[in-house]
């Protein structure tokens, strides 16, 4: 018995060797279906864990405008990510993007991104560096008939400013 077995509750079943095993009151059960210790509601805990961890590595997301982001991890390890360019978004110090395969946002630090340049050109319009940003006072106005789904005409002046707003 390894020293955490009593932390985890997972032990090894003596009788087939299933590492999924579990002690309770003195008894081992056993997920492996063709085992004398089986217990079905052990089967189905670690079964459901399994669909949990793969549902984490798989999905079908493609993106309309994939692009790839080249990455060395903290480990210094060099690792490509492929992303939505149409969800991109800078924040502070990190890009943030839905990442293939599960669509999930991912947040990578930008110093460790390889392509910063591209990865940076391929931004939406509107958070290009050298795209014009709109000033405080204007950005209010664009919000606020924004929220509300009201036009004016300072708003549609506005608007033909910043037609990626
Ligand atoms: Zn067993």
């Amino acid at each position: 018995m390894g020293l955490f077995d009593f932390l985890t509750g997972k032990t090894i079943c003596p009788r087939c060797g299933n590492t999924n095993a579990k002690k309770a009151a003195g008894r081992i059960l056993c997920p492996n279906r063709s085992c004398s210790n089986f217990d079905a509601a052990l089967a189905r805990s670690v079964d459901q864990r399994a669909n949990a961890s793969q549902r984490g590595l798989s999905g079908n997301f493609s993106p309309r405008r994939p692009i790839e982001i080249r990455y060395c991890d903290f480990q210094g390890l060099d690792r490509t990510f492929t992303v939505d360019a149409d969800s991109l978004v800078r924040r502070k110090n990190h890009m943030v993007a839905n990442a293939v395969p599960t669509g999930r946002k991912i947040s990578l630090s930008r110093a460790r991104i390889q392509n910063l340049g591209e990865v940076e050109a391929a931004l939406p319009e509107r958070f290009a560096p050298d795209a014009p940003q709109p000033s405080a006072r204007e950005r209010q106005v664009l919000a606020y008939h924004k929220k509300h789904g009201s036009t004016s005409p300072l708003y549609e002046k506005i608007r033909a400013k910043y037609p990626n707003w």
